[in-house]
């Protein structure tokens, strides 16, 4: 996808603090973090949401599970806890259209999960 941020990223043609890469999946911090840690874990492969996933996608949206396990440990906040938050369209508040996983800590994050 040409004019899609995320896959600029991927491919490096824009920079990003990146923190966990395989062949599969990216995870960066995000520009405007909310919480001390604040990183995105994003497919390589452009996914426009989560209402774009197939059949065949199920196995990588597992891994995406497992690395944020790692990163969770990585980032040393595996023992106080997270939250993972994934926006979908307009209501959800999706503002880039490629699926991408926030993993949130590093706080104690306030009990609303929206408003
Ligand atoms: P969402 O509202 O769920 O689509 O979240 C998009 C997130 O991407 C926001 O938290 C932005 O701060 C973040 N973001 C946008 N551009 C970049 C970028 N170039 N590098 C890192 N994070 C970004
Ligand atoms: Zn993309």
């Amino acid at each position: 996808m040409d004019d899609c941020i995320f896959c600029k990223i991927i491919k490096k043609e824009i920079p990003a603090n990146i923190v966990y890469e395989d062949e599969e999946i990216l995870a960066f911090r995000d520009i405007n973090p909310v919480a001390p840690v604040h990183i995105l874990v994003i497919p390589k492969k452009h996914i426009e949401s989560i209402l774009e996933l197939k059949k065949e996608d199920e196995v990588l949206v597992g891994k995406i599970y497992t690395v944020i396990n790692k990163i969770a440990e990585q980032e040393k906040i595996d023992k106080n806890g997270f939250r993972i938050i994934v926006n979908c369209g307009e209501d959800g508040g999706q503002e880039v259209k490629h699926l991408h996983f926030h993993l949130i800590g590093g706080k104690k994050l306030g009990i609303k999960i929206c408003d």
